[in-house]
């Protein structure tokens, strides 16, 4: 039955169902341990031929309906929730690139997600060519090598705002028999659900509208299932896992062998799950998804459209709005532009800063995407090292000012900006 449900039905009630006389609402599981009647059932756990629960490192019941509803939003087969967005991306690619591959993305990543993947991975021997958002198809395909075993991009970039071309970057995927993998953080499942357009796994930092509330750092990994692991390339989920004396994926998990593999061996060695009172927190956080997406949305329009016509705005990014490069995408994958959007200010870095100084209601906060309205100068806090020349290299404006719309009222929000772009 649930999957018939709309969107807005799965946020409120998927993943839990209480059996007579049990709380209404999840509980929080704070156990790190299990108890169990005879040793044959830890045995099966182990062999992982039972359900259930054994350790906390691996499994626990409230982060285990977290998960549950992700896959239902998703449209996916399984999930599994991380310490951070950050594992999450990590894992994603560690569970189908041993040392020696290589990967595919796009430029257009989370700054930590470029970082990652062009430092700390190919520490680990993982090889990323990084191509253009942008690029012709023929320059994607040219990338993929015979060791390529994914091809990885953002639905919705941050802080860039382009629109992933899923149509295109997924063409490549499928001709090379490889997984796309999309990072699906600042849609959310409500404004855009990647496995209709030809993504086999998607991921989340669940830190941003997920939880929504600027309380729990997390990370989700969902797999859509139906993927052909036995071309050859992948052969981690076809032949036996001696960690797991000969067990062998797509058999034993055959409906969703990629997040069976994710658990069993990296979750498991690594040691790297959601906690179950963040999990409770995300999940909270998931029940007024489609109700706080909605409103971020509009009102991220809303102010974008009052900035576009401020005489002292000289740009305003924002995928929505129709002059937008990103407009025509934005409509065929989008339900919404979500709640971030950038602008400057004529008279650049100087006038930026003042008018940050200079709102009220808006607090400076290095974070995107919780209710509360935001703001950022790169130029001026993350990125203040560089000069006006390297700023341009980086790919941010000395005049960017980056907003993470909330659910306030969008007048008061408004007001804001008004009041403070006075004092320039
Ligand atoms: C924040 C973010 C991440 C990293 O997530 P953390 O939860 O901070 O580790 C990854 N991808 C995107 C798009 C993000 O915005």
């Amino acid at each position: 039955m649930s999957d018939s449900w709309k969107i807005e039905t799965k946020t409120v009630q998927c993943g839990y169902n209480p059996a007579n006389g049990e709380p209404r609402v999840t509980p929080i599981c704070q156990s790190t341990t299990y108890k169990y009647d005879n040793a044959q059932s830890v045995a099966d756990w182990f062999d992982l031929k039972a359900p259930g629960h054994i350790y906390t490192r691996l499994t626990n019941p409230t982060v285990s309906v977290f998960e549950a509803k992700m896959a239902k939003l998703e449209k996916g087969v399984a999930a599994i929730a991380t310490s951070s967005g950050q594992t999450a991306n990590m894992l994603a690619i560690l569970n189908v690139a041993p040392s020696g591959s290589h990967v595919v993305a796009s430029s257009a990543l989370y700054g930590g997600t470029f970082n990652l993947f062009k430092h700390t991975m190919k520490q680990m021997n993982i090889d990323f060519t990084f191509v253009r958002p942008d690029a012709p198809i023929e320059e994607i395909a040219a990338a993929v090598r015979p060791n390529t075993k994914a091809i990885f991009g953002e639905t919705l970039a941050n802080p860039v705002l382009s629109v992933l071309d899923f149509d295109k970057f997924s063409a490549v995927a499928k001709k090379n028999g490889i997984p796309f993998i999309v990072d699906n953080t600042f849609p959310t499942p409500y404004l855009c659900n990647p496995f209709d357009f030809g993504v086999d796994i998607v991921t989340h930092s669940s830190t941003k509208y997920i939880d929504g509330h600027a309380t729990s750092v997390g990370g989700v990994i969902v797999e859509k299932g139906g993927f052909d692991w036995s071309n050859g390339k992948f052969p981690m989920f076809t032949e036996p896992d001696e960690s797991y004396h000969g067990l062998v994926y797509t058999k034993q998990f055959a409906s969703h062998p990629y997040i069976a593999r994710l658990l069993a061996v990296w979750i498991r060695d690594l040691g790297t799950p959601m906690a179950p009172f963040n999990a409770f927190l995300s999940n909270m956080g998931l029940e007024t998804l489609h109700l706080r997406m909605e409103r971020h949305s509009s009102n991220a329009l809303k102010l974008a459209e009052y900035l576009k016509n401020h005489p002292k705005v000289s740009w305003v990014n924002y995928p929505f709005l129709p002059d937008s490069p990103e407009y025509e995408r934005a409509k065929k994958y989008l339900r919404g532009g979500s709640g971030v959007l950038s602008f400057g200010i004529k008279g650049g870095a100087k006038a930026g800063e003042k008018v940050m100084n200079a709102l009220k209601l808006a607090a400076i906060v290095v974070h995107v995407a919780d209710v509360r309205t935001c703001v950022l100068h790169p130029a001026s806090m993350t990125h203040r090292q560089l000069n006006d020349e390297e700023l341009k290299a980086a790919g941010v404006a000395p005049d960017l000012i980056r907003v993470s719309v909330g659910i306030e009222h969008i007048d008061d929000i408004i007001a804001d900006f008004e009041q403070a772009m006075a004092q320039i």
